[in-house]
């Protein structure tokens, strides 16, 4: 039995438009055929920034405007790798962003998948060598997704000189992805193809040890992004925000079609309807475009930190990176928010939709300094969480091709059709955490070694850079 539909007329509005509208896939082609990846640094990025700025005064938002963020930003250079013997041969590398300027030689110690506990169990061999490891996202089977800053961080406190990090696909070539913290890291990271890895892998079963020498020539420098933001303000007497966010920026080799740009043309397309249709709801829907998600997360930290003291009033955070990608389900993800399950199960009854509502947190994109500041947040993706990888993305193939145009309608209506009803809900069920709710959540044995892991490694860098001076 279908609950009724107190939103049906608007929702008729906004499905209509939308899916009879080119308006998300145009924009997602000049994001991407125009401004290339946006990546923090480039022209593309400043012009894709205008852009959306732009298209929000266009569409009637409000209050729209850019924040800068201030970073440590990165520019890529020239990178080497020459196997240097048994024999003599160069292999095609890209840097990782983030990498520091570095020119090291060393021996490969390869390890596999890099799965935590060989971190630990064979720290003695990391010791001084070139650790090499796959973009494999579950190795031996972990049912958590172990990322790459991960893989590079754990080579680091074991005292690696240098992170190769092999495509675990084949003809996609390197994958990219940052290995910094919050700037530059510690030690130099390139990437390479899976056939190339594998070449390395029968090198050293045949003949035993290989030497390589590494040489990278990229530099990080303080750099300005921004975060673009516009709002239809709630009726006087509320002060609560609902927002629906996603980065812009793409990684340098690529496009970032997918990756992000299929979730930020779909932010954009909610924020045409609602202010079309319903401009005025009882609480402020804000809308962020962010500026360098992809090395570091640093345009909603920053934001979150900026406006600390306004956090209290967001109802809800809806991150919707990649939201419009054909491989990502159009789900709902609440980050371990149980109260919140039952008002999403009523609305996918009343919009007539099929999603799953699941639940789970994870660290890699905007929500995530949301969530540490305890607002309730969530996301658009697949609640079962794969634990394949990322396919093309991260690589040059993640190109506007790949997307397509039922994806970021399903994408844009599910985001304007959940913004309407979390705005219009009399009582929320839900008010911000408190830290200590926050960590004991990540104290859990599902977040717990993942928790770890990023203490160690924050304590390993305060402790490097201190040394640095
Ligand atoms: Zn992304």
């Amino acid at each position: 039995m279908s609950h009724q539909n107190p939103f049906l007329s608007t929702d008729q509005q906004i499905v209509g438009d939308i899916y009879t509208s080119t308006e998300a896939m145009d924009n997602l082609t000049i994001l991407c055929d125009d401004f290339g990846s946006r990546f923090g640094g480039t022209e593309g990025e400043r012009r894709a920034a205008e852009f959306f700025k732009a298209k929000l005064e266009e569409y009637g938002l409000s209050n729209v405007h850019l924040e800068p963020v201030e970073y440590i930003g990165w520019t890529r250079g020239e990178a080497k790798l020459e196997i240097t013997s048994p024999i003599r041969k160069v292999i095609p590398c890209i840097s990782l962003p983030h990498s520091p300027p570095a020119d090291l030689e060393g021996v490969i110690v390869d390890m596999g998948d890099g799965a935590p506990q060989d971190f630990h169990r064979r720290a003695d061999e990391i010791k001084g060598k070139m650790v090499m490891t796959t973009s494999v996202v579950s190795p031996k089977g972990s049912k958590r997704w172990i990322h790459r800053s991960e893989k590079y961080g754990r080579s680091l406190m074991a005292g690696a000189i240098g992170f190769i990090f092999v495509n675990h696909y084949p003809g996609y070539g390197p994958a990219t992805g940052s290995v910094g913290h919050s700037g530059e890291g510690l030690i130099p990271g390139i990437s390479i193809s899976k056939e190339d890895g594998a070449f390395i892998q029968r090198l050293m079963k045949r003949e035993g040890e290989v030497n390589i020498r590494l040489v990278t020539t990229d530099h990080s420098q303080p750099m300005t992004s921004w975060n673009v933001i516009g709002e239809l303000p709630g009726r006087q007497d509320s002060d609560q925000v609902v927002m629906l966010g996603c980065h812009y920026d793409g990684h340098d080799i690529s496009q970032g079609a997918g990756d992000p740009a299929s979730g930020a043309v779909s932010v954009l397309e909610a924020a045409r309807v609602l202010a079309k249709y319903v401009p005025t709801l009882p609480c402020t829907v804000r809308f962020a475009l962010w500026g360098v998600e992809e090395i570091g997360l640093l345009g909603s930290k920053g934001y979150v930190k900026a406006h600390a003291d306004e956090l209290s009033d967001i109802r809800f955070y809806l991150n919707m990176d990649s939201a419009g990608t054909q491989s990502n389900g159009r789900d709902i993800v609440l980050n371990e928010w149980p109260d919140l399950e039952s008002c999403f199960e009523r609305w996918r009854e009343e919009m007539a939709l099929e999603f799953a509502v699941g639940q789970s947190v994870h660290a890699f994109s905007d929500h995530f300094p949301f969530f540490m500041a305890g607002v309730p947040t969530g996301g658009i993706e697949s609640a079962e969480r794969s634990l394949a990888g990322r396919g093309y993305g991260h690589t040059r193939y993640d190109t506007v091709d790949k997307v397509d145009l039922t994806s970021l309608r399903e994408a844009s209506t599910l985001a304007a059709r959940l913004a309407l009803r979390m705005a219009s809900e009399g009582t929320w069920p839900v008010t911000r955490r408190e830290e200590k709710a926050v960590l004991e959540l990540l104290d859990s044995p599902e977040y717990r070694e993942e928790k770890e892991f990023r203490e160690q490694l924050d304590a390993f860098y305060e402790e490097a850079r201190k040394q640095q001076g």
